[in-house]
Order: C-alpha cells, then sequence, then structure tokens
C-alpha cells in the first residue's frame, strides 16, 4: 500500500487537507489522535512508560497526562525518552493499519512528521503552507485566542522554508476555494503513481 504523508504548523490547514483526501474516499490516519489512544491501551507501550516514568503514569489504568505533561515540560532528556517509546509504536501502528486498508493509498497526518522520523514511515510527503500571521488568525478564531501561546508553540515547529524544502509536495492554503482542486491533482498523481508500482 502506498503511503503519504501530510504535515504542517498549527493553522495551516493539515487537517483541512487530509479531510478533502478523506472526502475523495482516501483513508487518513491521524497520528496524533492515534498516539494518544496507543499510550491510553497498548499494553507494551504502557509497560515501557510505565518502566521509564513510574506507575504515577497511570493512575487506575489511566492515562495521567498532567502527570507526563509535567515530567516531559522541562526535561528534553524525558520528552526524548517518551518520544522513543511513543513514536515507534505508531509507526508499527500505522503500518498495520495501512495493510487493512482498500484503495490506491492511504494518508497520515502528523504535525511533526519530520520530527518524529515518520517520514521513513511514508512514500510521498506533503507540506501544508501558510503565511504566518493567517495561520494565527485561524488558530485564534477556531480556539479562542491567546497569541502569545499560539506563537510560542509555533515558534517551536519546523519554519515553513525547512518543511517546503523536506516535503516532496508544497501546498500552499491561502484561499479556501484553492484547496479543493489542488487536493484533486494531487490525488490523481498519487493514484497514478500506486498504478505505477503495483
Ligand atoms: P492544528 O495543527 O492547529 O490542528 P491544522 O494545520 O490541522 O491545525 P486546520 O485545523 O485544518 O489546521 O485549520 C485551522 C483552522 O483554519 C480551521 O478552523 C479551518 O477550518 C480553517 N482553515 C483552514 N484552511 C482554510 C482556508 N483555506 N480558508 C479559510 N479557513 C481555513
Amino acid at each position: 500500500m502506498m503511503k503519504v504523508g501530510i504535515t504542517g504548523g498549527i493553522g495551516s490547514g493539515k487537517s483541512t487537507v487530509c479531510r478533502l483526501f478523506a472526502q475523495r474516499g482516501i483513508a487518513v490516519y491521524d497520528s496524533d489522535r492515534e498516539a494518544k489512544r496507543l499510550m491510553a491501551e497498548d499494553p507494551s507501550l504502557r509497560a515501557g512508560i510505565t518502566a521509564r516514568f513510574g506507575v504515577e503514569a497511570y493512575a487506575e489504568g489511566v492515562l495521567n497526562r498532567s502527570y507526563l505533561a509535567g515530567r516531559v515540560f522541562s526535561d528534553p532528556q524525558a520528552l526524548a525518552d517518551l518520544n522513543a517509546l511513543v513514536h515507534p509504536a505508531v509507526v508499527a501502528d500505522f503500518a498495520a493499519w495501512a495493510e487493512r486498508q482498500s484503495g490506491p493509498y492511504v494518508v497520515l497526518e502528523s504535525a511533526i512528521l519530520f520530527e518524529a522520523g515518520l517520514e521513513h514511515a511514508v512514500d510521498r510527503t506533503v507540506a501544508v503552507l501558510a503565511p504566518l500571521e493567517l495561520r494565527l488568525s485561524r488558530t485564534c478564531r477556531r480556539d479562542g485566542c491567546d497569541e502569545e501561546a499560539v506563537r510560542r508553540r509555533m515558534a517551536a515547529q519546523m519554519d515553513d522554508d525547512t518543511l517546503r524544502d523536506r516535503a516532496d509536495y508544497a501546498v500552499v492554503n491561502i484561499f479556501e476555494a484553492d484547496l479543493e482542486p489542488t487536493v484533486a491533482e494531487l490525488d490523481r498523481r498519487f493514484t497514478l503513481e500506486s498504478r505505477q508500482r503495483s
């Protein structure tokens, strides 16, 4: 199964782009959501997290998010250790999920495709890009505004120039009306490529 990874910074519109792929019948794996599910449910991931962060990581069997967040917040090594446990679990789960899907290819959505090394789990990469001020206003409109907090999160992410360099395709998401034809064109291309592979 051919795999396409879609990434982009906060408010870039990657979820919107993924929704358009889904509307065209393409199965989409939301790696953020699945990572949370795996941390809560996957037995070997739970065991790894407990071994590294202690039994407090699960309060009465339920993932203790605030405890874990506190442990990794200002400790880069702890964060790296958590990522080293979670990311491979996501890669394995995604690969197994992809084999169960039908259709010409599947899409993986991740805000941290390159940072998490998920690019190696896909055959093609797409970066969704938009000017910073536009991303800021979209995010504020959607979530209510703490502009400084959003700016801080943006500053911690990969910048658009780097994303553009690293991704195979860039989708510039400024005008809503442009998005659907752009996704349609990518869909045609990926469908063709997947046929050529098989
Ligand atoms: P995050 O990483 O914060 O989840 P995201 O990259 O997934 O963000 P979306 O949730 O797709 O971004 O988009 C952010 C907001 O901007 C949403 O409310 C969405 O409806 C809106 N939006 C996205 N693209 C456009 C566009 N081209 N025109 C107008 N609004 C848009």
